[in-house]
């Protein structure tokens, strides 16, 4: 490993004791470098492109507290709003306009959802989206793919990529049997597993969830065809086709997944940026579906803090902020330019990679690939990926601690940004 060449005492002073307080001395999994090894860096502040951690060390971020700072950091006008709600309450636990204006929002940028429920996480949002779909067809199985992150509950735990994969967790003990037992999987980009699923339990698979675009396994687009192949399948089969675009939603085109490759899903969930910077998540989908959800039909969801004002006004200023015109070419041209940048120093380097992005989302893969799969991507050099991680770190890149997370831009990154970036990548890579 490279030496620490920035100093870090009160980081490892803080997050030393975290280690007596919480498991991991973390909230969240990933956020421990385990996969990289060293000691992550405990933040002190953030604004646009850029992280201080406790010791005044500044870094350009690529993780963007892992999606939903798309506009940059703290955004002003993000700050403003909220200041001003906060004036108003921090929670109502009734209705309040600001769902409106949100679920307008929503409704109106995303093909497929007609009408939307707000919750508090992506889990949430994906918990919630799974009963519905069972509720709807009366059916139990569904269908995900190996590498694919829906959120930490039960029933999705199984290969389930991000900091499961990471922690090279197969299941996690305390999933009861009868839990995953109706979660049927399937590698991604493979549609003759999915078509031979629906085969051996016909009439049983309630429907298919996926992110259009992986980002919990690492960046994996989809195949030509994939997404078409699926609508087609779960068509014939009467079951549910379901986005999970909460990394997707609002980054890779202001739609998502949906909007950019043109096939509308039944259901949808989202999160990250529909919060901007608050804990948010959302589902939505066909009129018909979600009328079944309480008070409107009898499939139960419920949630306290549910629709909080400050979780609504972040999450309209953010996506007004989206709108502006030139939004997503913008984001599109500064994360290409660090990709294709990225992989020109691999290969000048002499370092097996691949990788690539869509708008603001980009991953880079130590492997020569090509990545279709979760198997592809277990390919890639993670000790490799380690070094590049902690090199990167002591020159002032903050890229998210696994190997198998994608990498975020923002609206905050310049060009300027971009090109120290790989200035400092060349540098690591030479060193590897
Ligand atoms: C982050 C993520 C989730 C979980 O969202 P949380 O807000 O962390 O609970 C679910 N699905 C996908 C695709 C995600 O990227």
């Amino acid at each position: 490993m490279v030496n620490t060449t920035i100093k870090t005492t009160k980081s490892q002073e803080i997050f030393a004791a975290a280690q007596n307080l919480m498991p991991g001395g973390v909230s969240s999994p990933v956020r421990a470098f385990k996969s990289v090894g060293g000691q992550p860096i405990v933040f002190d502040r953030v604004k646009g492109a850029y992280i201080w951690d406790v010791d005044s060390n500044q870094y350009i971020d690529y993780v963007g507290t892992w999606g939903p700072a798309i506009c940059g950091h703290a955004h002003p006008e993000v700050i403003s709003a909220l200041h001003e709600a906060l004036e108003k309450g921090t929670s109502f636990g009734a209705p309040s306009v600001l769902e409106n204006v949100l679920a307008e929002m929503v409704i109106d940028a995303v093909p497929s959802i007609e009408m939307v429920r707000f919750v508090n996480s992506g889990t949430e949002a994906c918990m919630a989206v799974l009963r519905l779909m069972r509720a709807f067809t009366n059916r139990e199985k569904i269908i995900k793919f190996e590498g694919c992150y829906h959120g930490h509950a039960d029933m999705f735990l199984v290969k389930a990529g991000s900091g499961v994969a990471t922690l090279g967790l197969p299941d996690s003990p305390g999933v009861p049997k009868s839990a995953t037992s109706s979660t049927l999987t399937a590698p991604f980009n493979d549609l003759e597993a999915v078509k031979a699923l629906f085969e051996e339990n016909r009439d049983q698979i309630a429907g298919v969830i996926l992110e259009p675009v992986v980002g919990n396994a690492g960046f994996i687009p989809p195949d030509a065809g994939f997404l078409e192949g699926l609508r087609e399948l779960t068509h014939e089969h009467g079951a549910l086709l379901v986005f999970d675009e909460v990394m997707t939603g609002f980054r890779i085109a202001y739609g998502g997944a949906q909007e950019k490759f043109g096939i509308t899903p039944d259901l949808t969930t989202l999160g990250k940026v529909i919060g901007g910077g608050l804990p948010v998540g959302a589902y939505g989908g066909r009129r018909e579906i979600m009328s079944m959800i309480a008070p409107a039909g009898p499939v139960y969801q419920a949630g306290t803090l549910s629709g909080n004002p400050l979780a609504m006004t972040a999450g309209i200023k953010t996506l007004e902020l989206l709108q502006k015109p030139g939004t997503y070419e913008y984001l599109d041209r500064i994360t290409q330019k660090l990709s294709d940048g990225l992989l020109r120093i691999a290969q000048e380097t002499g370092h097996a990679a691949c990788g690539g992005q869509i708008s603001a989302m980009f991953g880079l893969f130590f492997t020569s690939g090509p990545v279709h799969n979760y198997e592809d991507a277990k390919k890639s050099d993670t000790a490799k990926f380690g070094r590049f991680h902690r090199g990167m770190l002591e020159r002032g890149v903050y890229l998210a601690p696994s190997q198998f997370e994608a990498g975020f831009t923002s609206l905050a990154h310049t060009e300027e940004d971009i090109e120290q970036t790989l200035a400092v990548a060349r540098e690591v890579m030479s060193s590897l």
